[in-house]
């Protein structure tokens, strides 16, 4: 079959094979066709609606080190910083003010941050009527289920390759069966799990990005989330490639392609590396924004690459910027939780 015939046969059945995957991902003249499957795809599943997640980057401090973070803890170069509980529930108050339904609690791996200190906020954020969703990297089972118990509902954490050799290459400190631990255990616990990856990470092959695909349909994902690997100045991934968006959007079309009723998000990292990035995976198969509510130098200092496009906004600038570009597209604002609903 011609790659065309491949997208069609995708639209309709959404399944492919590894080959067929990797035969769309290496041809670069069927990009728009694919995008154009991708956003109707989009549009039959989850419909128009956008749902915006406010995220609150909550400490830049971990114990790993990516080697393509800026918040791996051997770089000196950044300012570190962690929220008091206090500073994290006012933000959440705020998002629900400007209208937000869903918090994202982002972090480092801060040990600081233990199920004692983290149950309370939890609590006391759900007690705001948001949906909350945590991406604070690898812990315990027993910690999942406390969060869980505490009113979290999902979780972010991206599988970033599945190529066990190059993820354990980029990760020194960790170990790629306790990252699948992880997201079994979350599965099991209930949560609505989001996975993704790094498009775009030196050795990364047309090859593992297909089977990274299939393992988002392999893992049954609620959300997936990926982007351009951006080199940060201040790791040892300094002197990799110039990112590109074109890749990231086709494994992100695959994916919408092949997992049609998830959530999707048009992420930050591609709007850095391109003006209007977000709104061109808007129309490629994302239906999800995450815009930031952290605010002053915390917001300026979550650095996990140089450039995050919208760092030096306010939040309430941003509620409206984001509201007018989506109108400008057909887009409106989801007024609910956007949970994943399962339609196949
Ligand atoms: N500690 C959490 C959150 C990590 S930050 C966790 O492990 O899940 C969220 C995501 O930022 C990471 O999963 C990674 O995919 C992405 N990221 C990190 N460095 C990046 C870079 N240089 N370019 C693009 N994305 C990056």
């Amino acid at each position: 079959m011609n790659s065309t015939e491949l997208i069609t046969k995708a639209a309709q059945e959404h399944n492919l094979i590894e080959s067929e995957l990797y035969q769309i991902l290496t041809d670069s003249q069927i990009d728009d066709i694919l995008f154009a499957a991708a956003d109707r795809t989009r549009k039959k599943y989850v419909g128009d609606e956008v749902h915006l997640r406010a995220l609150i980057e909550f400490t830049n401090i971990c114990k790993n080190q990516c080697l393509y973070c800026g918040l791996q803890c051997q770089n000196k170069k950044i300012e570190r910083y962690r929220l008091d509980p206090e500073t994290i529930i006012s933000l959440a108050q705020k998002a629900v003010q400007y209208g937000y339904k869903t918090i994202v609690l982002q972090g480092g791996e801060d040990p600081f941050f233990t199920a004692d200190i983290l149950v309370p906020i939890l609590q006391k954020i759900k007690s705001f009527g948001l949906a909350i969703t945590l991406s604070i990297g690898e812990r315990s089972t027993e910690d999942y289920r406390a969060f869980k118990q505490a009113g979290a509902d999902r979780f972010l954490l991206r599988i970033e390759t599945t190529d066990k050799t190059l993820y354990e290459k980029y990760n020194p400190a960790m170990s790629f069966e306790n990252r699948l631990r992880c997201l079994q255990d979350l599965k099991q616990l209930g949560y609505e799990v989001g996975t993704g990856i790094l498009v775009g990470l030196p050795g990364q092959t047309m090859q593992s990005l297909a089977k990274d695909i299939l393992f988002f349909k392999e893992l049954n994902a609620d959300m997936i989330g990926l982007g351009p690997f951006i080199p940060n100045p201040d790791t040892p991934l300094k002197n990799a490639p110039k990112p590109l968006l074109t890749p990231a959007l086709k494994v992100m079309a695959l994916t919408r392609l092949l997992l049609p009723d998830i959530n999707i998000p048009a992420t930050t990292a591609m709007e850095t590396i391109e003006p209007n990035g977000r709104l061109r995976a808007l129309q490629a198969g994302a239906n999800v924004v995450m815009p930031n509510v952290t605010e002053g130098t915390a917001r300026l200092n979550y650095a996990l690459y140089p450039g995050k496009a919208c760092a030096g906004e306010d939040p309430s600038h941003c509620r409206g910027c984001l509201t007018a570009k989506l109108a400008a597209i057909g887009r409106p604002v989801s007024t609910g939780y956007g949970f994943h609903k399962k339609k196949i």
